[in-house]
């Protein structure tokens, strides 16, 4: 009998481990295992060009044909339950029992939620899957005063799309400033300029309570200063947490992630995980971090794949991220924690770039509308040398000089 590879999950991981083990000579049977209804599909759409367009469809990573071609079989819309971690079965939601001798885990994340609203009210919306991205869509000529939980990446893609579409949109945030988490508080601060130049009223520093009315909807908001927000929809972007049932059960080394090393193992040797649902301590961060990224599920899930074929790649890729608001592409390369300082070059429209420095060494670039200095930074930072602000000063922190230099 053939020996079978089971991942689990369907999206940007699943479709490049399938893809990449493939690709790099593994010739046993390959089934994903997915419970969303939809071949892996672009996510990042979801939170911005979906919403401004009624009629924008759904865009595949790879057609169904590519599957077929590559024996890669996909079963669609069933969840894997459990997961029997000695006898190598999984068990699915229709109870079919499937045996597997190497496992891969792309279970990704799902969208933190709001205590006592993890079922949505009629008018509350998280994005996370395209279901929930059409639900969103669907209310939106309705609405008519959206208020915005979050001021992430999400939080603010989504103020961006529909504030577009002339709606009154008010983002409320708790901590002191927008993407507090994520960028700097220069890179804040000019994005709350733009979100507020933009029409977006924008709340940091509050805590916002739904009150659901008699109709089941939530029907207004109180904020912790007692002020009164309306809303038509409320959008919750409050980050997203990482699916890690099946790695529990199978008592897997787990943290805020499934840990893994730099070939995208677990701590069982047949047990492999990329993607949102995993941490990765390595050169870019020591103490081990779970990015949530296109770059890093593909890359990750390229050394999986790799791995589960035979082969000996092993993960150094520079994290790198993006996001669209209005006219702003918000490009970040490199990770700025553990910074010392930082440094920016403003240009003369709204566009800058912002250098973290750790020990006068550049490990992060965040950018915005300058691709040139985000490419640029990619480059150097994967190069291996030292990016020190000397050099950078030498150029006037034109980063793009230091590529032929
Ligand atoms: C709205 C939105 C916008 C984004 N925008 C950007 C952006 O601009 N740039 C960027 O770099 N990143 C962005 N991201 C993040 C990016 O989409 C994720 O990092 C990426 O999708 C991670 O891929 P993944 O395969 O690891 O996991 P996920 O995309 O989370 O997919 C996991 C899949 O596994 C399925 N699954 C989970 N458990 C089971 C189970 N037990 N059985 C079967 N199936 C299961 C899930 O339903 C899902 O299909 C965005 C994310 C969202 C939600």
């Amino acid at each position: 009998m053939r020996k079978r590879l089971l991942i689990v999950g369907g999206s940007y991981a699943a479709s490049e481990l399938a893809c990449q083990a493939r690709e790099s000579g593994y010739a046993e049977e390959i089934l994903i295992v997915s419970d969303e209804g939809d071949l892996p599909y672009h996510r990042p759409p979801l939170s911005k060009s979906y919403l401004k367009d009624p009629g924008e469809e759904l865009m595949p990573l790879r057609a169904e044909a590519f599957y077929r071609d590559k024996a890669i079989e996909v079963e669609l819309g069933s969840k894997v339950v459990a997961i029997d971690g000695r006898g190598n079965r999984a068990t699915l939601s229709n109870d079919v029992v499937i045996p597997f001798d190497t496992l891969a885990l792309t279970t990704g994340a799902r969208a933190r939620t709001l205590p006592g609203l993890e079922t949505c009210p009629g008018n509350l919306h998280y994005v996370r899957s395209v279901a929930d991205a059409r639900n969103l869509r669907l209310a939106i000529p309705g609405a008519e005063k959206v208020v915005i939980i979050g001021a992430g990446f999400i939080g603010l893609e989504v103020a961006s799309a529909l504030v577009r579409q002339n709606k009154h949109v008010t983002v409320v945030e708790a901590a002191d400033r927008v993407l507090a988490r994520a960028v700097s508080p220069e890179l804040s601060r000019l994005l709350s300029a733009i979100h507020a130049q933009n029409g977006v009223n924008l709340i940091t520093s509050r805590k916002v309570r739904p009150i659901i009315g008699p109709s089941g909807q939530i029907n207004r908001l109180e904020m912790d200063d007692s002020l009164i927000l309306k809303a038509d929809i409320v959008v919750v972007g409050v980050g997203s947490q990482p699916n890690l049932e099946l790695a529990q059960q199978l008592e897997l080394h787990v943290g805020n992630g499934i840990i893994v090393d730099n070939r995208s193992r677990t701590s069982k040797s047949n047990v492999f995980a990329a993607g949102d649902c995993a941490t990765f301590a390595g050169e870019f961060n020591r103490a081990g971090i779970r990015l949530e990224s296109v770059q890093n599920a593909i890359d990750q899930a390229r050394i999986a794949g790799n791995a589960i074929a035979g082969g000996d790649k092993v993960y150094h890729a520079v994290p790198w991220f993006w996001s669209d608001q209005y006219e702003s592409k918000i490009q970040i390369a490199g990770l700025s924690s553990e910074t010392t300082h930082s440094e920016s070059r403003r240009g003369e429209k709204s566009d800058v770039s912002v250098f973290h420095f750790r020990d006068d060494v550049c490990v992060s670039v965040e950018s915005v509308n300058r691709p040139r200095d985000h490419m640029a930074a990619r480059r150097l930072l994967a190069g291996g040398k030292d990016i020190t602000r000397r050099r950078l000063q030498e150029v006037d922190f034109n980063i793009s000089a230091l590529l032929n230099a």
